[in-house]
């Protein structure tokens, strides 16, 4: 018998990530490929992994924007979107805005929704919304499920929902809505299964990859996180800039006159570790750089991580427990240690052995755990995608 399926669809400013689940015996989606099409709009590339220990595959692609990548995937005999028993598609997109605050089944109202929240992350939204378009296009009889990122911080409080600035800016859209949430709500599922009292607790999650933040957990619900109304506030990242004073803002349009175009490329693409280092956005390359402003944007990264997670623990009187992920957070035993000696002070211990070895527990016999918990945005998607289209 065919098993069913699942493509799950993560449409980036340049790149397009694909995963392909099956829905095993026990109803659990469990991941049969994945890949990327990667640099859209030049000469990019098509990577394929599958999961059943075949090699990767890596051919040249130039696709001209999403609708041709996706063009090119559906063209493949053995892709993701000519799977036998395939049953829908389940979608991340970064900016739910205020009113989208669960996974929905998108039809042309949701589509609207999405659309009209668009500017709120003008460079994220546009191509998942090019994705939904050709996907209902060629696949009009599938259901697709769109899960926003913004979505997990939607209970925080007002204090830390809002700037202070005019209510009509808030009622507008003009909030502090927090991203990662589809990895934050992996983080909190995972503790839940293997740590179940760390759960119940306060928890600071560091999803530390090219873009980073950091999420207050408090029994599970997010209550506060690093970044704001986009996904640029808070943390150094690979190529943005993390939380600046508005001020230079003004100074970069009044002394420089940069337009909004050239601001908006400047905190997107130049600043943050990149930036600062004037080196690479690449973390491996930095802490492998024996240059002083390399050795100075490590440095900054780990003070950051460590000063938000104060903040964090602040913002829920205190902290039980903290938990690295992502790229840097998964892979990084030097980064992990810095962080965690700057958390002394919070009771974090770290386990030198234990860290090198990739935990999952780094602080054995320390007041407070840290670990480190793999994060996988793909399967809360495909977990909501089957739930949603299952009770259709
Ligand atoms: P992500 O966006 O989650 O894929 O993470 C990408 C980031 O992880 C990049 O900055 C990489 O340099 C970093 N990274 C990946 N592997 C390592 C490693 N072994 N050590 C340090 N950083 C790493």
């Amino acid at each position: 018998m065919t098993s069913r399926c699942l493509c799950v669809l993560n449409a980036g400013s340049s790149s397009l990530k694909f995963a392909l689940y099956r829905v095993m015996p026990d109803g659990a989606p469990r991941r049969a490929l994945s890949g990327e099409v990667e640099r859209i709009g030049e000469k990019g590339r098509l990577l394929i992994a599958p999961t059943d220990g075949a090699a990767p595959r890596e051919t040249p692609l130039a696709a001209r924007d999403h609708a041709e990548a996706l063009a090119a995937l559906a063209a493949l005999p053995d892709g993701p979107l000519t799977a036998p028993g395939l049953e829908g598609f389940g979608h991340r997109v970064v900016h739910g805005g205020p009113t989208l605050t669960t996974p929905v089944l998108v039809d042309t109202a949701a589509l609207a929704q999405i659309e009209a929240v668009s500017p709120l992350a003008p460079l994220h939204n546009p191509p998942a919304i090019t994705v939904l378009k050709a996907l209902a296009a060629r696949f009009p009889a599938l259901p697709q499920v769109a899960c926003f990122d913004t979505a997990f911080h939607r209970g925080h409080p007002a204090v830390a929902d809002r700037f202070a600035i005019p209510d009509e800016f808030y009622q507008a859209g003009v909030r502090r809505y927090g991203f990662h949430g589809l990895s934050y709500e992996y983080i909190a599922g995972a503790l839940v299964a293997h740590y179940p009292a760390v759960a119940a607790g306060r928890v600071v999650v560091a999803h530390l990859g090219n873009g980073a933040s950091m999420c207050a957990l408090a029994n599970g619900h997010s209550v506060d996180s690093s970044m704001g109304f986009t996904a640029l506030d808070g943390l150094p990242m690979g190529t943005r800039s993390g939380s600046l004073d508005p001020g230079v803002i003004l100074w970069l349009q009044q002394q420089k006159g940069w337009n909004g175009d050239r601001v908006e490329h400047f905190l997107y693409e130049e600043c943050g570790l990149k930036g600062l280092s004037g080196v690479s956005n690449d973390m491996r390359t930095l802490l492998a750089s024996e240059a002083p402003l390399a050795q100075l944007a490590v440095e900054y990264f780990v003070y950051h991580v460590a000063r938000t997670a104060g903040a964090l623990a602040a913002s829920m009187g205190g902290i039980d427990a903290f938990v690295f992920t992502a790229g840097i957070g998964e892979r990084s035993p030097e980064i992990r240690a810095r962080v965690l000696q700057r958390l002394e002070w919070l009771g974090f211990t770290l386990d030198d052995a234990a860290n090198q070895q990739g935990g999952p527990c780094l602080t054995t016999g320390s007041a407070r755990p840290a670990y480190v918990i793999p994060t996988d945005e793909e399967l809360v998607i495909a977990r909501h995608t089957l739930a949603l289209i299952d009770a259709r």
